[in-house]
């Protein structure tokens, strides 16, 4: 059966290679006589898995020294509330930037914990841009923003400065999509299944110094200290997952690391955002130097037509292109598994459908 093209933001397209070696491996992973759902996640074997992904994962991102790397659980979610039950300490306050729904909602999950103040906000423009004036309270414990707002579509393409404060990302829709100077950040985190691997399984980059300051009544699973001692094994850890991110680290590095990716990926954003700006029948609103290379919103000039275009797109074997329910409209996530020729026949059917009813 041919594989669809899949624009979905999230659980989304994965490489075929790695699909492809999971199948292969599906019933004995070299040799074991096992699947890799079925291991100990005590065991020799997947202890082996788990090592070897943190360790190319440190080497495609350059994590410097004096960083953890945990796997946990809970999406990025749950990072919302676990941020400030770790990094409050005793502080009592924590500053957000807030540019679209994600980041929207991370505020409203720790102001159950702290005083939030909203060091720059891109509300006045309907959420299009990505604020470069913060106003950061030199009190606080850390700045948190969303370094690619997957919903709106506005990329944040260079690192905010905030000198000795930590700051804190939301990188869920574009790690590994491009380098990324992770000693500028007290804290990175990311939910797998949006430019990595599989649901179920959450990434957290994390300064030393930060680690040990949990709240008193931060359940232990939720602890960044005591999982960091644990291996991010304190708990049975989302062994699938694990194993799928750790073949897609493998997969980016043997196609050349994240300058590659970036290359390829900056390549296919331009493509469809050079044929939008040139086409009056669609449009994109978001800011031009602060457009997502991973997320790219689009809307056709008459909002009654959306559902032919979608059906079209549909019978032309491209699925996943309806936009948020909050913004409407269409959005195609192109993320690092997203060939150019999946693009390419999105943009050659933009045409088309722009030559029928434009
Ligand atoms: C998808 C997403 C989330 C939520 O992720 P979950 O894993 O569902 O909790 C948070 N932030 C961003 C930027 C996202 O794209």
């Amino acid at each position: 059966m041919a594989r669809i093209v899949n624009f979905s933001a999230g659980p989304a397209v994965l490489p075929e290679e790695v699909l492809a070696r999971a199948g292969d491996e599906m019933l004995d992973w070299r040799g074991t006589g096992m699947c890799v759902m079925e291991m100990s996640h005590r065991g020799r074997e997947f202890m082996s898995i788990a090592a070897e992904a943190e360790k190319d994962l440190r080497d495609l991102l350059a994590i410097p020294p004096g960083y953890k790397v945990l796997f946990l659980q809970g999406g990025a979610t749950l990072q919302f509330a676990q941020i400030p039950m770790n990094l409050l300490a005793g502080k009592g306050k924590a500053d957000y930037v807030v540019t679209g729904e994600w980041s929207k909602k991370a505020v409203k999950e720790a102001q159950a914990y702290c005083d939030v103040h909203i060091a720059a906000s891109s509300e006045d423009k309907a959420f299009t841009y990505a604020p470069s004036q913060w106003n950061v309270r030199p009190d606080t414990a850390y700045v948190h923003y969303c370094s690619n707002e997957t919903i709106g579509g506005v990329e944040f393409h260079a690192i905010p400065e905030a000198k000795n404060i930590p700051l804190v990302a939301d990188a869920s829709s574009h790690l590994l999509s491009r380098p990324l100077e992770v000693s500028k950040f007290g804290l990175i985190y990311a939910g797998a299944q949006k430019n990595i691997g599989p649901a179920g399984l959450t990434i957290v980059i994390v300064r030393d110094d930060l680690v040990g300051r949990a709240a008193k009544g931060t359940p232990s699973v939720m602890d960044y200290k005591q999982q960091a001692a644990a291996d991010s094994m304190l708990n049975t850890p989302a062994t699938y997952s694990i194993y799928i991110a750790g073949l897609v680290f493998k997969w980016l590095k043997a196609l050349g690391g994240l300058a590659e990716i970036e290359r390829r990926n900056i390549a296919k954003a331009q493509l469809l955002y050079d044929y939008l700006d040139g086409s009056s029948f669609y449009r994109n609103s978001v800011n031009p130097k602060d457009r997502s290379r991973m997320n790219v919103p689009f809307t056709l000039k008459d909002a009654t037509q959306d559902g032919a275009f979608l059906k079209g797109a549909e019978e032309r074997g491209m699925v996943q292109l309806k936009g948020h329910r909050s913004v409407g409209g269409m959005r195609a996530s192109i993320y690092n598994a997203m060939p150019l020729a999946g693009v390419q026949q999105l943009v050659a059917y933009m045409k088309e459908f722009e030559a029928k009813h434009g």
